[in-house]
């Protein structure tokens, strides 16, 4: 243990400041985005099995919608550009940018060096949850993923219906490839309708039960073309405990969507970052 410094109270009083302030990142057109979603038609659906993953693809300038069905459920997500693995979903970025939670209006960012905009969530029936009074909220970016090998590292045992194993193996069916290369793809997840944050006392990562219930649905528009993957985790709700068969799991649904012809004339989509990766050489 180390002794405070006489100034110790001094230094814990300065003010945070925020990290990224994003008055000049680049926002959404939500109010374009409304008007298309208003008149939209379905294309297709997965249905996605309790303790397992389905794969699914969405066009530059459609949407999606994942849907809780039949139970509270909670679903980790995976994106890739669908030409380009090596653009995928950047949570941590995601987290820098927007928050450790993130909603209606906010964005799901690519990893370097692309760095652009992916999807835009476009509706979220919990978006009325806000931030509980432990400080949880809803789809979370800053839990990784269940995996097999956090739970070998704490518990032992092989265990085989994590999340990444779904995503794994939901990976490796639809582009042909071995297991062991559709692991390296999967990636930190948006935590959908997963309800966590961190405790005052310890910043540990604590989840709760979902508040989600059937009917309950969150909207993404494809930014540029998707691919993407869901597991419908083992944890269900998430009320106790993940990395097992022990929960109540049910499926997700996942439905896409295409604007009215003309709808989204004035959308651009957009540009990969416009850093020159000369790296001061
Ligand atoms: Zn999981």
């Amino acid at each position: 243990m180390t002794q405070p410094p006489q100034d110790a109270a001094v230094r814990r009083a300065v003010k945070p400041v925020i990290c990224y302030p994003v008055e000049t990142l680049p926002q959404p057109d939500m109010a374009l985005y409304d008007a298309a979603r208003a008149d939209l038609q379905k294309t297709g659906e997965t249905l996605v099995p309790p303790r397992d993953a389905r794969t699914f693809t969405v066009p530059a300038g459609h949407f999606f919608r994942i849907t809780s069905v039949e139970g509270s459920q909670v679903g980790d997500l995976n994106l890739w550009h669908a030409n380009d693995l090596s653009e995928r979903f950047y949570s941590g970025k995601t987290r820098a940018l927007h928050g450790t939670h993130i909603t209606r209006g906010q964005q799901m960012w690519t990893a370097f060096p692309h760095l652009r905009p992916m999807a835009t969530l476009t509706h979220d029936s919990l978006e009325w949850y806000g931030m509980d009074e432990f400080g949880g909220s809803v789809h979370d970016v800053i839990g990784t993923r269940c995996d097999p090998f956090t739970h070998n590292l704490l518990s032992g045992g092989q265990y085989h219906h994590c999340c990444h194993s779904n995503l794994t193996r939901a990976l490796a069916h639809h582009l042909d490839i071995q297991l062991a290369e559709a692991s390296t793809h999967v990636h930190d997840v948006l935590n959908v309708f997963m309800c966590t944050g961190f405790t005052r006392e310890t910043g540990q990562y604590f989840m709760k039960a979902s508040p989600v219930r059937p009917g309950d649905y969150l909207e993404f528009f494809a930014e540029i073309d998707l691919l993407g993957a869901l597991s419908a985790c083992p944890g269900g709700d998430c009320s106790s405990e993940h990395s097992s068969d022990m929960a109540a799991c049910y499926p997700l649904l996942v439905e896409t969507f295409a604007p009215k012809e003309g709808a989204l004339d004035a959308w651009h989509a957009p540009k990969r970052n416009g850093y020159d990766q000369t790296h001061g050489v």
